[in-house]
Order: structure tokens, then sequence, then C-alpha cells
């Protein structure tokens, strides 16, 4: 028998509702259109603000353009629950939405109960994905103090529009966007619900998983240089193959990766002449390589290193190393991991921790210092970032129950921590 839900009812059906209602508004045929600075966008925002309408709470948008619904509570230490509306050009319809649509049905139900022992409040982060003007994590980085305005200034989109005047066609005039880090002034925790965007809950049969925390990232681009010989006349044993130490490099971070329980990947090889008939003089390839853990992340690069070296050698060649990019792992709090943990055990009988390979809202928030945590929820055959992306919808059920949960038991610890 079922009973029909009450105004004081979780309803996980009404956020699948708004998905699909959202995904009606600001998709097509292709997928999800809403790519940050466009009009599609601030169609999804303003429907979403409708939603929030509804509700006991205080809207604005702040510096950086991020929107924030805020439900004062006994305290005015918040509990703030994050996602964001803007998506890929033909996108999923979860990616970011499922996010922020979980927490608004969270945040009904906590405003059902009258008010809460903390404040809550949703934040609908600015353009997260970067898809116009390739910076993601634009408003949480403006928020959390690492984003710096003259690295983004003159990024321009397809078209040669840049990215100050995009903004400020939204109202967020770039020299002021770090201000928005004050919205994070009494934030006593960050709870960020994502689907999983890879295959590791669906090949375990599990609907929900504990985040650890975002990888750390080692990004470099490597030049071996031999010499450029003619095919023909060049025995075996005279040749400087640049290639001959790349290609044995490729083969090897395989085995660096699988040894030290990370990933590890070559993206690109570029070889010079790049013709048939030579000897490859120059090869360019570049690595990139991820680990939850510091040490494990910095041990896996310097065995890249001294492999190269090795096989440099082997080949009579000449190799050199330049770091692209770098991001320390960002671990998330180890009392939220518990308590997400339960949350998701009471909900789906079994938990699972992971880290995460993308990088998320949740890492900026993380590296402001506010305790921070993510869940995540299976994603079908691993797909994102395409309109193929999908979740069963008994799953996307579960998660919001879960997160609903986790939300109850992060208020609790705040009030406790707060004693
Ligand atoms: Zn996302």
């Amino acid at each position: 028998m079922t009973t029909k839900p009450t105004a004081t009812d979780l309803q996980p059906q009404r956020a699948i509702d708004d998905l699909k209602e959202l995904r009606a508004l600001t998709g097509n045929a292709d997928g999800a259109q809403r790519v940050a600075w466009t009009e599609t966008w601030a169609k999804g925002r303003a429907w979403l603000r409708d939603k929030l309408k509804q509700l006991p709470v205080e809207l604005e948008t702040d510096e950086a353009g991020n929107s924030w619904a805020t439900l004062r509570g006994k305290s005015d230490r918040a509990m703030l629950l994050g996602g964001h509306m803007d998506s890929v050009p033909n996108g999923g319809w979860l990616d970011g939405s499922l996010n922020v649509i979980g927490a608004l049905e969270v945040l009904r139900h906590i405003a059902s109960q009258g008010t809460p022992p903390v404040t809550v409040r949703l934040v609908d982060w600015a353009d997260e994905e970067g898809a116009r003007f390739g910076r993601s994590l634009f408003g949480s980085s403006a928020a959390s103090g690492f984003m710096t305005p003259d690295d983004v200034r003159n990024l321009t989109d397809k078209e040669g529009i840049k990215l100050v005047d995009a903004v400020a066609k939204f109202g967020v005039n770039l020299d002021k966007a770090k201000d928005s880090g004050k919205q994070l002034k009494n934030a006593a925790a960050y709870v960020e619900l994502h689907i999983e965007q890879g295959p590791v809950l669906e090949s375990m049969n599990l609907p929900l998983g504990v985040v650890l925390g975002t990888y750390g990232v080692e990004r470099h681009a490597i030049r071996f240089t031999g010499q450029s010989a003619h095919a023909g006349s060049t025995p075996m044993d005279k040749r400087r193959d640049a290639f001959g130490a790349a290609a044995k490099l490729g083969l090897e971070i395989r085995e660096i990766a699988r040894r030290n329980g990370g990933v590890c990947t070559v993206g690109s090889v570029v070889t010079k002449p790049g013709i048939v008939t030579a000897v490859v003089g120059q090869c360019d390839m570049t690595l990139d390589q991820r680990h939850l853990n510091a040490d494990s992340l910095a041990k896996m690069l310097q065995e890249a290193k001294d492999a190269s070296q090795r096989f440099a050698k082997e080949e009579n060649v000449g190799v050199e190393w330049n770091r692209i990019w770098q991001i320390h792992p960002i671990l998330f709090n180890p009392e939220l991991i518990e308590l997400c943990d339960q949350a998701i055990k009471e909900t789906a009988g079994v938990s699972h921790r992971l880290p995460s390979g993308p990088l998320h809202d949740a890492a900026e928030v993380a590296r402001a210092n506010v305790p921070t945590i993510m869940m995540f929820v299976q994603s079908l055959r691993g797909l994102s970032h395409a309109k193929e992306e999908d979740t069963k919808e008994e799953h996307l059920a579960m998660c919001v129950q879960a997160l609903d949960r986790l939300a109850g038991k992060t208020m609790n610890w705040i009030v406790e921590k707060g004693k």
C-alpha cells in the first residue's frame, strides 16, 4: 500500500519531475544547452529562482555570479548544499543540475519542518564547466580565493568575445568577483551530491558512494630528441629513434599506474618529421598522472622520470620534461565522510568509498577550509558530458533520500561542533 506524501514529507519524485521539467525547458535533441553566460543558462536559473521563491528563503547573487538561497536557522552557522546549473554544450541532464535540484528538494523538506537548528543555504555556482572560455570552477574558485582575475580576463570564446565582457553582461565585475568569498564566512559544512560520471559504482552494482576527495594531478610535456635519418640507409643499431623511447615510456606508465594504484595517461604523441620514410628525430608526448595520495602521486612522477631517462639512454636520445599543470589532492572531511557513509547505508544498505577523478566545486570549497563532503550516485555506462548521460530513476530517488539524511546528520554535527 502506498500512501500519498504529505506537505512535510521528502518527495524524491518531485525532484525527478523538476529535473525533467528543466530538461524540457533548456535542452534539445542534442542534450542540455545550459552553457554558462548564455541566455539558456539564465533561463534555467530563472526557473530555479521561481521554485525557490515558493520557500521562506532569501535570494541573492554574489559578486562572482553565484546564486544563493538562504533559509535562516536558529544559528548563523550554515550548512551549504551546492551544485551548478550550467552544462557543457550537448551535455547530460544530470551533471550539476541533479546536485541543485536534489538540494532544492532537501531544502523544501527542511523548511517544512519549521526553523532549522542551523542556517541552510543552497548555492548554484556560476560556470562550473568552463565550457565557453575553457576555465572551469569560475564561481567557486572566486569564492575560495584561488581565482586570479588577470589569468582569466582575456580568455576568449570561439567568437572572440572576452570573458571579462561576457560576465559583465550578467552583472559580474571580474575585479570584484573574489568579494564573493564573504559568502563562506559562516559556512560550517558544504555538501554536494553528483553523478559519478564514471563506471565504478555501476560495475559494483551499487547505487551510491562516498567521495573521499579529488585526485591530485601532475601534467607534463615530455620531449625526446634523437636524430631524424633516412629509413632505408640507417642501420637499426645506428639509429637515435625518439619515438622508440616514447613508445617504451607509453607502455611503462601503465605499469607505474598499476603499481601505485593511480591513473596515468599519455594523451598525445607527436612525431617529427612525421613522414613514413624517416626515423623520428623529435617526439613530444603528454603525460597526465592522478592519485588521491600526494606521496603516491610524487612517487608515480619520479618513477616516470626515471623510466624516461632509462629509455632515453637505451635509445641514445635526449629527454626533457616541462610541467604543464599541477594540483594537489584535495581530501574531504573525515567526520563528514563517516556521516555520508551512514546516510548511504541507511538508504541503500551498502556503501562504497571512492575518489573523484574529475574536479568539482566541492574541491574549491574544501580548499577554502570549509569541511566538505560529496556523495556520488551511479552513472549508467559511466557516460557524462554527453546526451546519453543517465541514471536509473530508482537511484535518483535514493540519492535524494540519502542527501536528505546526510543533511540532517550534518546539521546535528554542526550544532555539536558549535557547543
Ligand atoms: Zn558537474
